[in-house]
Formats: C-alpha cells, sequence, structure tokens
C-alpha cells in the first residue's frame, strides 16, 4: 500500500458496498485518482461482510426495483472472467390467506417491469418444489432473476477494477473529520494528516453523517438484524432458491449443510458491532413454527447482528449535500445494499460527474429530499 497522499482529486470514506462501489463507478467513468479510505483493518467488517447474501429484485417500491434490476446486470456483466458473483438460484415468497394481496401486488409489480415471475397456488408450487411441503401458504411467487451473491467476492471485485483505475484503499484509516472552509469540504483528517480533494464521499454505513452532523444532519436511523445457522440438516439441497416468509416476515436459504435464516426483526440500534440479543432466537422459532412447521424443530449453532442503516421513506441517500459543497453521500442503503450497490455506485458517480441518469430521477434519493424549506443551512 503507498503512503497517503497530500492530495488527491477523490476521498472514499468507508469500503463496504456503498464505498466500493462508488470507487468501482468513479474509476469506470475515469474520475479519479483518489483514494479509499477504511478505518478497519479490513473491508466488509460490518454490514457488508456480514449480510444474507441474497439478491433480491422482488421489490414493491419501483425505486428500490430499478436499482435491483440495474445493478444485478451490472453485477451480472462484471462476473465476466471473476467467477460467479451471482448464483441463480431463484426466489419463492410465500403468503398465506391474509397476505395474498400483497403477494398479488408484488407479481403485478414484476410483470410491469418485465421480470418473468409466477404466481403458484399452493398445490402446484408444492408439486414443483417438494420442500415447500414444510411451509405453510396459499400461494407462492416465483421469482427465477433471483439468487444469492458471493459477498466477499463481490466486494473484492470492486474495490480490484477501482484499483486499476487509481482508486487505492486504505484499510486502518479511519477519518477523524471532514476539512471544512466556509462551506465547502476540501478534504479529510486522519490523525495528524491531512489529505486534500475536490470531491468527498460519505460512504460510512451505519456511521453516516455523524462526520457533519453539526453543519448537515442526515435523518438516518441503523437496526440491528440477526441471522442465524442451523445444524446440519439431511434434506436441505444446495439449489434450494430462498425463501421468503411473507407472513411471518422471515426468510431462509441454504448456507453450507444447514439453512441460514433470519426473523427478519428490527431494533433501532447506535452504531457499531452490536450484540446478538438471545431472545431474537425464540422470535425465529416461534415465526417458524407459524410460516415453517416443518422446520421449527431444527438447531442453530451459528448467530449474528449486524446493522442496517434507514432514511425515514427507506430509500438511499445518494447524492450532493445539501449545504456542504463538494461533500456527497452514498448512505441509507437499508436492506438491499449489496443487491443494489452497483446501480448506486453509478448514480453517485453521474452525481460528481455532474451527469443526469435517464433510468432513474435523482430527485427520489438525493440527501435533499429531506431538507426542511426556509431552513438556513440550506441556502
Ligand atoms: C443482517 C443483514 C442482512 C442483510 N441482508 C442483505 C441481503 O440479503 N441482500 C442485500 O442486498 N443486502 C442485505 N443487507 C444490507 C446490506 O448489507 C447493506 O445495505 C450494505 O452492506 C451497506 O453497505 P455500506 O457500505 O453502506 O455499510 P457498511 O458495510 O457498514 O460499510 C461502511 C464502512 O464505513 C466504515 N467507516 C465508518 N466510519 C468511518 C470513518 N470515519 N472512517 C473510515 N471508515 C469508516 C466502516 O468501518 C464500514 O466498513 C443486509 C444487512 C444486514 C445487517
Amino acid at each position: 500500500m503507498n503512503p497517503l497522499p497530500d492530495r488527491t482529486r477523490v476521498i472514499i470514506i468507508g469500503a463496504g458496498f456503498a464505498g466500493a462501489a462508488a470507487a468501482w463507478a468513479l474509476g469506470q467513468t475515469d474520475l479519479g485518482p483518489g483514494i479509499i479510505v477504511e478505518r478497519e483493518p479490513t473491508p466488509g467488517v460490518h454490514a457488508s461482510g456480514r449480510n444474507a447474501a441474497l439478491v433480491r429484485v422482488v421489490e414493491t417500491d419501483p425505486v428500490m426495483r430499478t436499482l435491483a434490476l440495474r445493478s444485478v446486470a451490472h453485477i451480472r456483466r462484471l462476473a465476466d472472467g471473476h467467477g460467479e458473483l451471482i448464483r441463480s438460484t431463484g426466489s419463492l415468497t410465500l403468503a398465506g390467506r391474509g397476505n395474498l394481496r400483497r403477494l398479488e401486488a408484488a407479481h403485478a409489480a414484476l410483470r410491469q417491469a418485465r421480470i418473468a415471475s409466477e404466481l403458484l397456488p399452493l398445490r402446484d408450487a408444492r408439486q414443483r418444489f417438494a420442500f415447500l411441503e414444510r411451509m405453510q401458504f396459499e400461494a407462492a411467487l416465483w421469482c427465477p432473476a433471483d439468487g444469492i451473491a458471493d459477498i466477499h467476492a463481490l466486494l473484492m471485485t470492486y474495490l480490484e477494477q477501482a484499483k486499476a483505475k487509481n482508486f487505492e484503499l486504505h484499510a486502518g484509516c479511519g477519518a477523524d473529520r471532514l476539512l471544512i472552509e466556509g462551506s465547502r469540504v476540501v478534504g479529510v483528517a486522519i490523525g495528524d494528516a491531512e489529505i486534500r480533494a475536490d470531491v468527498v464521499v460519505d460512504a460510512t454505513g451505519a456511521w453516516a453523517g455523524l462526520l457533519t452532523r453539526e453543519r448537515s444532519p442526515l435523518p438516518l436511523q441503523p437496526f440491528r438484524r440477526h441471522l442465524y445457522v442451523s445444524g446440519p440438516l439431511t434434506y436441505v439441497g444446495r439449489s434450494w432458491p430462498y425463501v421468503w416468509l411473507m407472513d411471518g416476515e422471515a426468510y431462509l436459504r441454504p448456507e453450507g449443510d444447514g439453512l441460514l435464516l433470519s426473523p427478519c426483526d428490527e431494533t433501532p440500534w447506535p452504531p457499531g458491532a452490536p450484540p446478538t440479543d438471545p431472545t431474537t432466537a425464540i422470535l425465529l422459532a416461534e415465526k417458524l413454527s407459524r410460516c415453517a412447521p416443518g422446520l421449527a424443530d431444527l438447531t442453530l449453532r451459528q448467530s449474528w447482528a449486524c446493522l442496517r442503516t434507514f432514511a425515514p421513506d427507506r430509500r438511499p441517500v445518494i447524492g450532493p449535500d445539501p449545504v456542504l459543497q463538494g461533500l456527497y453521500h452514498v448512505s441509507g442503503l437499508g436492506g438491499s445494499g449489496m443487491t443494489a450497490s452497483a446501480a448506486i455506485g453509478e448514480l453517485v458517480a453521474a452525481a460528481i460527474a455532474g451527469t443526469r441518469p435517464d433510468w432513474l430521477d435523482p430527485a427520489t434519493v438525493v440527501p435533499a429530499r429531506f431538507s426542511v424549506p426556509g431552513d438556513a443551512r440550506v441556502q
């Protein structure tokens, strides 16, 4: 690793999916050179290296669906010559009577977006996917476009391709504060070192906005979520699609010789590495006994928790800071930041280049959507 420069064109703070995909996209458009500074000794220590790896285009929000679809297309192209970044397993979203309307709406949205999908009544679904005998539902939405990502390979692919375009990662380097002159961000302080840049990108995940909270606060909230890995299960096939249980709000997919599961818990939590809460396993057991009784007796051998960070409207926050010039945000990636990462990187690169994408209205994701009209800080 080269020493930190005194000056560069772009500084990206954070090397999770937000920062890595931003560096990749900036590199693709020759907007370097730049550096990525990451406080941890390696990238992907937090949400980006500890998520469920579900590639999910079954999104009801049109903005999230557009981001997911565009991103998945980019990632599949990126995979050329880099092994398999996404394993196409498909997904099954299961709904009981009370959720049939939601399932039908999700199906209609996919059809409108021309994404292959099928709405299967209970009998047809069980005939096609025998393991669904273990689950309780009325209808299933089959979406073959979904899959499972190799999250570590994807993160490293972004970083390697960014490096080839002059964006070097400096791990173990926490940005302590921003250098601000008037209303312009002109760089970053790391310990005693000051690095100046034309553009600074805040891609700090659960910590997003903390460096500017006095001058330009962002309404972001991290939430803790748990993941579990079961003990060995002889009946689980590695090629199973992942399963989203709409009634219980839980999901599961094959992992090693067992299953990876989440009860989709959501507890507000301060930025950091959250501890696990043993009572959440009880929540998972309760959801499984209701929606997947054939799995209710599995044992859990591993658990961890991590943070998903959301804006109030649950859309990401991408674009120029409304108050501080020279500062851009890529944050609030929520629960599908890995899936949407490539398109999110593309959007921030477009914002920095000053070009307007023709595939999504940037107004739907810019930080300024939260600005209070008449607020002096927004002048
Ligand atoms: C349990 C769980 C399951 C999930 N499952 C899925 C899924 O199946 N599919 C999907 O698409 N998405 C999923 N997600 C969401 C996805 O993981 C996140 O949206 C995404 O990883 C967020 O990326 P990020 O780069 O914004 O944040 P992070 O991965 O947290 O990266 C931010 C980085 O910034 C660094 N940083 C912070 N402050 C500083 C500083 N001052 N200086 C330098 N570095 C700093 C941190 O160390 C960190 O590495 C899941 C998330 C969780 C928690």
